[in-house]
């Protein structure tokens, strides 16, 4: 009897593995298309310095819906492209339409751009964005790279030589979803970054419990001790906000500074900040 029902659900997980399949197989396709098409779009989030409580830079995030399909999560989407074979074309139309719009913005202000892993197993990856940002004629000092640290354990060699190679065109990197994942504190220690970015995670919890805030205050720490940027990610309200500033956090980002948002709400967003500051000096 259990064996007839051991089959009957081997049947019914084949049928829901077929159906995830085509539907990813669906999704490919819409996407391939909206990137010829130019229908894949790059949103906006502010970066804060906390100390001063004004904007330095922000992250590009990508955006996707499809007229069938709706709203995609690039957290589906962006691993999809990395199967499939296509991250390359998908990279590329997001870094130049980000790099794009970072050129109305003012000159001190970074672009954060996120690096997927299949881009970091790729030794051609370091001259290909440089040469996307040169084109378009945003200056590698202003941007800076987002990587995990599963990104870097794929193949530690080549990520550390792509890394190592756009250092040394002037752009920063920095250790995205710190916390997460298989963390190695000798990956600080080997490998060169900037920045770190303390995942949301710990920093939701941060009012409920003191474990998180005790971690924080570490990562803080050590990171002052490696002459390392920290940037908090997912403040959502005013109280995280304060409890990151008193743990010595000197960046943040969340829905609490801002959503993610399209190039024009990004600049409508500039320069009300900037028309405050001008009035109030
Ligand atoms: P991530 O790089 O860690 O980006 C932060 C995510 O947290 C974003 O989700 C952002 O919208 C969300 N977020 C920011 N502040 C808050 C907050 O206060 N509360 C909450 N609940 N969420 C917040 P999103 O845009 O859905 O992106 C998810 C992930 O997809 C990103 O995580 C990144 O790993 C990946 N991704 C997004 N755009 C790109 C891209 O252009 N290239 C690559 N390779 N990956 C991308
Ligand atoms: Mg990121
Ligand atoms: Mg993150
Ligand atoms: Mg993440």
């Amino acid at each position: 009897r259990s064996k007839r029902r051991g089959r009957a659900q081997i049947t019914v997980y084949s049928q829901e593995i077929a159906q995830e399949m085509k539907r990813a197989t669906q999704i490919e396709q819409a996407l391939r298309n909206a990137i010829i098409a130019d229908q894949v779009d790059v949103h906006f989030q502010p970066i804060v310095d906390l100390r001063s409580d004004t904007v330095v830079g922000f992250e590009a995030l990508a955006r996707w819906c499809d007229a069938d399909l709706g709203y995609v999560s690039p957290s589906i989407f962006v691993p999809l492209a990395e199967e499939r074979g296509f991250i390359e074309q998908l990279a590329e139309t997001l870094l130049r339409k980000a790099a794009q719009a970072a050129l109305s913005w003012p000159k001190e202000l970074f672009l954060s751009f996120n690096l997927s892993s299949a881009q970091l197993m790729d030794p051609a990856t370091s001259s290909r964005l440089l040469s996307i940002i040169n084109q378009v004629g945003l200056d590698p000092r202003r941007l800076e790279l987002e990587i995990t640290e599963t990104a870097v354990m794929a193949d530690a060699d080549v990520a550390q030589k792509i890394v190592s190679e756009l250092r040394a065109a002037g752009v920063r990197v920095s250790l995205d979803d710190f916390g997460t994942g298989q963390s190695s504190l000798g990956r600080l220690r080997d490998f060169s970054f900037d920045k770190v970015k303390i995942d949301r995670a710990f920093v939701s919890r941060i009012s409920a419990d003191r474990a998180s805030e005790h971690i924080i205050k570490a990562i803080v720490s050590m990171c002052e001790g490696l002459e390392l940027e920290v940037v908090a990610e997912g403040i959502e309200d005013f109280a995280e906000a304060l409890k990151l500033k008193a743990l010595g956090c000197g960046m943040g980002q969340g829905y609490f500074y801002g959503k993610p948002a399209d190039a024009v709400a990004t600049m409508r967003y500039l320069s009300d900040r900037y028309r405050d500051s001008a009035a109030s000096r």
